[in-house]
C-alpha cells in the first residue's frame, strides 16, 4: 500500500509539481514546502537555548518578559524574509503554519517551552485583518502548537484601536503609539499561568511590550515571547 501511495505521489507530482515556497524550484520526495537548500539557508539564532540572549535584553527595564526567542534573522534577501513576505502579502498564510511547525521541532523538549500553558498570537488591527483576511501570527501559533502540543488561544488578547502602520517612526513614538492598543478579555483565565506571545517579526519590541503590559496589567501572569524572525539591529 505504501509503495502504491508513493507511486501515486510521484505521478501527481509529475503533473502538479510541488514547488519550494522560497525559491520556486521543484521539491523532491521527502521535502515539504521548502527545499533542502533553502531550509539549510535559514540562519537560526539558537536563542531558545540561551537565557539572557540579545532579544531578551531589549525587554530588560521595559517590561516583564520571562524568556524570548526568534527562529531566524530578518536579513535582506534571506530565505526567512522572503517566506514571511509571502505569508503576509501574497495570501499564503499556510507558510506561517509550516514555519511555526518547523520552529516547534527545535523548541520541543527545550526548557524554553517548558511550563508554557498557552500560545497567544499578537492580534492584528481589525481593519488590517479584514483586508488581509487572516492573521499570520495565528497561523504561526497553530504551527507551533502542532509540534509542541501547547494550545492556542486567540480570544484572550484583543486589539482595541490605533493606527495600523508604524514602519517609519522613531521607537519612542512607536512605543507611544502602541500603548493601550491591546486589552485582555478574561484576565482570570491567565492568572497564575505562563503564556507565550507569538509574532512574525520582532523589530523594536514595542508591539510585544504593549502585549506584555496588557497581559500582566490585572493578573499574575508570566509572559514569554517568540517570533519567526528578529531584525538584526535590535536597538535603535
Ligand atoms: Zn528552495
Amino acid at each position: 500500500m505504501k509503495v502504491l501511495v508513493t507511486v501515486l505521489d510521484d505521478f501527481i507530482n509529475l503533473f502538479f509539481p510541488a514547488l519550494c515556497r522560497s525559491c520556486g524550484e521543484s521539491l523532491v520526495r521527502g521535502e515539504e514546502f521548502i527545499c533542502t537548500e533553502c531550509l539549510v539557508g535559514i540562519k537560526r539564532t539558537g536563542y531558545h537555548l540561551d537565557r539572557g540572549n540579545q532579544l531578551e535584553q531589549i525587554f530588560w527595564g521595559r517590561c516583564a518578559v520571562d524568556r524570548a526567542a526568534a527562529f531566524s534573522v530578518y536579513n535582506r534577501g534571506s530565505c526567512i524574509r522572503k517566506l514571511i513576505h509571502k505569508m503576509k502579502y501574497k495570501d499564503d498564510p499556510e507558510i506561517g503554519f509550516m514555519l511555526g511547525r518547523l520552529y516547534g521541532t527545535y523548541l520541543k523538549g527545550s526548557s524554553f517551552i517548558e511550563g508554557i500553558d498557552l500560545l497567544i498570537p499578537v492580534p492584528l488591527h481589525p481593519a488590517k485583518q479584514r483586508q488581509r483576511g487572516y492573521n499570520q501570527s495565528g497561523y504561526i501559533a497553530q504551527g507551533l502548537s502542532f509540534t509542541t502540543g501547547i494550545p492556542v488561544n486567540d480570544k484572550i488578547l484583543i486589539r482595541t484601536s490605533g493606527s495600523s502602520t508604524q514602519t517609519k517612526r522613531h521607537r519612542y513614538e512607536r512605543w507611544e503609539n502602541v500603548q493601550g492598543l491591546f486589552t485582555v478579555t478574561d484576565s482570570e483565565s491567565i492568572n497564575g499561568r505562563h503564556v507565550m506571545v507569538v509574532d512574525d517579526v520582532i523589530t523594536t519590541g514595542s508591539t510585544m511590550e504593549a502585549c506584555v503590559e496588557a497581559l500582566t496589567a490585572s493578573s499574575d501572569t508570566r509572559v514569554s515571547v517568540v517570533a519567526l524572525a528578529v531584525t538584526q539591529r535590535l536597538t535603535v
